[in-house]
């Protein structure tokens, strides 16, 4: 017996159902911890809306969801789009760019991504 799709297809489903299944958790604690307005532009949430506001990682790790919600910033759509745009074009070297030079806000995130690696707690 080598390789049985099925079987394949039912781990991946299932590491899927997994991911979705701690999101929506991390998601549903975060919403009932803090008050439902985004963390850049101020924004304010209802019900009726609720959907467009998210759930941001400070440190951009999605497994790390502390349960007094120290990692999770509520922003709405636009900004975590933007925050995330951000460390894009900082991991990209500024390569995206080619309006101007940026070497020195290069030169910070480049040192913000050392600090950030050397920052990881031992496993
Ligand atoms: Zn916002
Ligand atoms: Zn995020």
């Amino acid at each position: 017996m080598s390789g049985d799709p099925a079987k394949l297809d039912r781990i991946v489903a299932e590491a899927r159902r997994a991911a979705e299944e701690r999101a929506r958790t991390y998601r549903e604690q975060a919403l009932k911890i803090y008050p439902w307005i985004c963390g850049r532009c101020a924004r304010e949430f209802t019900r009726a809306n609720v959907r467009e506001l998210t759930v941001h990682h400070r440190d951009h790790n999605h497994e790390n969801n502390p349960s007094d919600g120290s990692n999770w910033e509520l922003l709405c759509l636009y900004c975590h789009d933007n925050e995330h745009q951000r460390l894009l074009e900082a991991a990209a070297g500024g390569s995206t760019s080619s309006t101007g030079p940026r070497v020195s806000t290069y030169a910070a995130f480049a040192d913000l991504k050392e600090l950030l690696a050397k920052k990881q707690p031992p496993k």
